[in-house]
């Protein structure tokens, strides 16, 4: 890389670039404006300028500043200073928060209290610096592009322009290997935003990833799943897993999953997890709520299926086999993604009901339709039977036992091909119920009130976003 104070910057004046500030948040404006008044050097930067100038609607607006994060905490009342990792300023309006952040330095400056480990991985680098340091330490050249509030200029220091003319998603500087080291996640980054901006991967930054992929193991859990999160839950989640595949990438975040995507010969758990993250992306983009439970339900079932086949064919009760399956697999899992325990449930639940969707006799089918968690476990049968893994009569019967009056519902609980099958003797009260087993009182209740919701294609459970 260049000695960076010998970087002249391409400065686009007002007249000839497309960035208005009537696209810009007004909150964002007004952090902008009260900087400047201030005295202190104030840009928009990253994701909000690279999406303004391709005429999308970005997500948030980040500022970047020269005041410390305690100058600015001075300016704005509204303000809280977050992050260990990178010490930053919330400045509150109402639920919109603006990041501010100050122009962070250069890593490999002698005396900076940065700390790098051995294979260069960046654990802390809060050393402010200037905003030429700044631009050159983001990961990509689109996402290094500054608006001025000054003057209303952009303000490009590592060729960001360029790339965003040439559709092109390049890493900072000329080293993408050590890029990559001192950050691994930007290897996921990558994907992400090729998959979001439409973008091809420069041949230089792609082809080290797969060599690489290794060091995502490095990153924590928690972190990952924030990443697997934005990747999967964004509308483009059938192409990200695409991208993850080809580079290696997807066997760091789900090894379970992959291994047995990798040797299984019958293409349905393929089949399976592409149709659930396409019905995903469709549903982002009608405006539809989507579950990480039912995400995560989806990316790990062959595992828990095949667990699940193994521990049945050792002679486990189902309801057993699958509490086991889902548990193992859930575990493993833990250590690479860390599925929030408010998502792990409802997950967990979402397997519990697949085996109890087939038992259609007596009071059960009527119980299983106030579970809460009916809703999901009957998109993922659906699911399931498009990809050609079950009966596609099994989803077909709860189709139309959730649309008929309580008559039809009657003929149809005596004509299933369980009611002519032995009763199995029950279970002794004391054992544990399985995950998402119903509880007395849900029992009650639906016994009382099998109220049923009607079926509109695949909802993804509850409809909230935090299922
Ligand atoms: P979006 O918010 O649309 O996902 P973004 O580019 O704004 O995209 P953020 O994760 O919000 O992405 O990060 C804001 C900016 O911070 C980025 O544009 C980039 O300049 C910088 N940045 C974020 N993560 C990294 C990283 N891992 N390495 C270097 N720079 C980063
Ligand atoms: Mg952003």
């Amino acid at each position: 890389m260049l000695p960076v104070n010998r970087l002249e910057p391409l400065i686009v004046p007002r007249p000839e670039h497309p960035i208005s500030r009537a696209n810009i948040s007004p909150n964002a404006l007004k952090v902008l404006n009260r900087l400047k008044q201030a005295g202190f050097e104030a840009y928009l930067v990253g994701g909000g300028v690279r999406d303004l100038l391709l005429g999308h609607e970005p997500k948030d607006f980040d500022i970047a500043t020269n005041a410390t994060p305690e100058e600015v905490r001075e300016v704005f009342r509204n303000c809280r200073l977050i992050g260990r990792r990178f010490r930053l300023a919330h400045v509150f309006f109402g639920r919109e928060i603006v990041e501010v952040a100050t122009f962070r330095g250069s890593n490999a400056e002698a005396g900076s209290d940065a700390q790098v480990t051995e294979q260069g991985m960046i654990l802390r680098d809060n050393v402010y610096g200037s905003i030429t340091e700044d631009a050159l330490r983001r990961d990509f050249t689109v996402n290094a592009l500054y608006y001025n509030i000054a003057d209303f200029s952009l303000v490009d220091y590592a060729g960001g322009l360029a790339d965003i003319e040439q559709g092109c998603l390049r890493l900072i500087g000329d080293d993408p290997v050590a890029r990559y080291r001192e950050d691994p996640v930007r290897m996921l980054r990558a994907v992400r935003f090729a998959c979001k901006l439409g973008f091809i991967i420069d041949p230089d930054c792609a082809a080290p990833i797969r060599e690489l992929a290794g060091l995502l193991g490095e990153i924590s859990p928690a972190r990952l799943f924030e990443e697997t999160l934005k990747l999967f839950h964004s509308g483009y989640a059938l192409h990200a897993f695409e991208k993850l595949r080809h580079f290696d990438l997807f066997a760091q975040l789900f090894p379970e999953t992959d291994a047995c995507l990798a040797r299984e010969e019958q293409a349905f758990p393929i089949t399976f997890v592409s149709r659930g993250l396409d019905n995903t992306d469709r549903r982002i983009l009608e405006g539809k709520p989507v579950a990480p439970a039912f995400l995560f339900a989806v990316l790990l079932w062959e595992p828990v299926r095949l667990r699940y086949q193994t521990l049945l064919a050792e002679g486990l009760p189902s309801a057993d086999a699958m509490a086991l399956a889902s548990h193992e697999i859930a575990s493993a899992q833990q250590r690479r993604v860390a599925i929030q325990k408010r998502f792990a449930l409802p997950m967990r639940e979402i397997w519990a009901l697949q085996p109890r969707l087939e038992r259609r006799q007596g009071k059960r089918p009527l119980m299983l339709l106030s579970h809460p968690r009916f809703r999901a476990a009957y998109d993922f049968l659906l699911l399931r039977a498009e990809a050609g893994e079950t009966d596609p009569e099994l989803a077909q019967w709860w189709t139309r036992f959730q649309e008929v009056d309580a008559a039809e519902r009657g003929k149809m609980l005596g004509s299933t091909p369980e009611r002519k099958r032995k009763r199995r003797r029950r279970k002794p009260k004391s054992a544990p119920p399985a995950a998402g087993s119903a509880g007395p009182a849900e029992a009650a209740a639906a016994a009382g009130d099998p109220s049923a919701r009607r079926p509109s294609g695949p909802q993804q459970g509850s409809g909230t976003t935090n299922d």
